[in-house]
């Protein structure tokens, strides 16, 4: 069977052994003679299945009592427009503008609310994570939000701001699951599935209890966090598919060792794969030490203009999809919990091999 290393940053790599069981479980699940996709969502077997998929995040990311875990849809673009329907009371938010995820949620929040861009890194194209100190925050803003890993520019920030009585609201759609976080400093986190969770079409939002059942008078039903939060996600038709998959992730990080575990190895991937570029005179990371994603690593070969065949090559090698993004140009290695770390030694093997050739 063909597989590749698959660097793509979302929709991305799923672990082999979780395709594998949902191959083997496909047609007749559990036998029902039925796909858990033909399952009814109000179905027992079903139920089972968001019941110990909520279980299992809870205890992989230790989230507390007083916090809801609601499966839905719209991806984490519609939680940038959920999370002010939900959480405005004075209308001003707090907004940390760390590259191209940020700037989306901004936009959409100004829609219905006072946004202040309370920091930002864009004075150096977004290469780095500003300091937040508390001076910086509006006193009776509604939230503060940051994104804790950009996608896009492969920063991430290392230490989580203190924001005091205001609620952090975290867009972790790119490292959520990655590292071992403290939910207890955070009022909401949302993600989409698509980069560490399973396929696209699911987005998991835990969310502090005292923040719902205040959504704003025209927030749509389907946006509300109590619609879901009172319905055990099941007000309308949940992505049963998506949350199948969802639960088997789950149950594949745990066998590695939950959090702790996969955090090593991430730390082990991303390791690796900087300290080569940092002693290669070919390569260079245009991302600020202290500020670098574990999850998405950008690197370009400056003063050439090789990455139309850099990309190719590898391809041909099995490397697959290390265009960086159209707007930042060069490479970029996504290298999510399901890449091994043979997939990041075979893209180091070939970087080798491709700077040797062009030296
Ligand atoms: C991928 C991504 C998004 C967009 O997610 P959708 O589910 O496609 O809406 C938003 N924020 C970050 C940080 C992402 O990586």
């Amino acid at each position: 069977m063909k597989r590749v290393y698959n660097f793509s940053a979302g929709p991305s790599m799923l672990p082999l052994e979780v395709l594998e069981k949902a191959q083997a479980e496909l047609p007749n699940y559990k036998d029902s003679g039925m796909s858990v996709m033909e399952l009814s969502h109000r179905s027992g077997l079903f139920t089972d299945i968001i019941t110990e998929a909520e279980n299992l995040l809870r205890d992989l990311m230790n989230i507390p009592e007083n916090y809801k875990v609601l499966f839905v849809q719209g991806g984490a673009s519609q939680q940038f427009a959920a999370v002010p329907l939900n959480l405005k009371k004075s209308g001003k938010a707090d907004y940390v503008n760390t590259g191209s995820w940020s700037k989306k949620a901004m936009s959409e929040a100004k829609k219905f609310m006072e946004v202040n861009e309370i920091a930002s890194s864009a004075d150096e194209n977004f290469t780095y994570i500003p300091k937040i100190e508390a001076s910086m925050l509006t006193p009776d803003a509604d939230y503060v939000h940051i994104t804790t890993n950009n996608t896009i520019e492969g920063t991430a920030f290392r230490d989580i701001p203190d924001t005091g009585n205001i609620p952090l609201v975290a867009d972790m759609s790119s490292n959520i699951l990655s590292e071992e976080m403290d939910v207890t400093k955070f009022g909401v986190i949302y993600a989409g599935a698509q980069k560490n969770i399973g396929p696209a079409g699911l987005t998991v939002v835990i969310v502090r209890e005292d923040l719902i059942g205040n959504a704003t008078e025209h927030c749509p039903t389907m946006l509300d966090y109590q619609t879901h939060s009172e319905s055990g996600s099941l007000y309308n038709t949940p992505p049963t598919y998506g949350v199948y998959m969802a639960k088997l992730v789950f149950e594949w990080v745990k066998e590695l060792g939950g959090l702790k575990g996969i955090q090593a190895r991430n730390e082990k991937k991303a390791g690796i794969l900087y300290d080569y570029i940092a002693q290669s005179d070919f390569y260079a990371s245009p991302v600020k030490e202290d500020s670098r994603s574990i999850m998405n690593i950008p690197f370009i070969i400056p003063g050439r203009d090789l990455d139309d065949e850099f990309v190719k090559e590898a391809q041909a090698e099995g490397l697959e999809t290390l265009k960086g993004h159209r707007s930042v140009g060069g490479m970029r290695a996504s290298i999510y919990n399901p890449m091994p770390v043979e997939g990041v030694e075979a893209l180091i093997s070939f970087m080798k091999k491709f700077e040797q050739k062009h030296q």
